[in-house]
């Protein structure tokens, strides 16, 4: 999806500094982050968010998870506490048409 701001941070075509890449998906840093932990995990395939995941994408929404998980412990946060947070569709907040997982730590979290 060439008009998509994510598939150009995967396709190299809007450079940035993933902090962890695999065959399946990317972890950037948040542009705009809300604390001192802000990390997006991106599936590497174009989905447009959870509400269009499709039968075959259970491993690679799994995926998501455990990486987050992982790069919580790798930032430091791993023990603090930290939010995962999928925003779904207009009413769910969700900006970007593309699926990511937001880790977000460092600060108390809770509302
Ligand atoms: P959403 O509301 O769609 O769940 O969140 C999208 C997130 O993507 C926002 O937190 C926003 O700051 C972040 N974002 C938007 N454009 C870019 C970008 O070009 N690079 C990075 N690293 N983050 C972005
Ligand atoms: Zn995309």
């Amino acid at each position: 999806m060439t008009d998509c701001v994510f598939c150009n941070i995967i396709n190299k075509t809007i450079p940035s500094q993933p902090v962890f890449e695999n065959g399946n998906l990317l972890v950037i840093n948040d542009i705009n982050p809300k604390a001192p932990v802000h990390l997006l995990v991106v599936p590497k395939k174009h989905i447009n968010g959870i509400h269009t995941l499709a039968a075959g994408d259970e491993a690679l929404a799994g995926e998501l998870i455990f990486v987050a998980k992982q790069m919580a412990e790798k930032f430091g946060v791993g023990e603090s506490g930290y939010k995962l947070v999928f925003n779904v569709g207009r009413d769910g907040g969700q900006v970007v048409p593309h699926l990511h997982l937001h880790l977000l730590g460092g600060r108390q979290l809770a509302e």
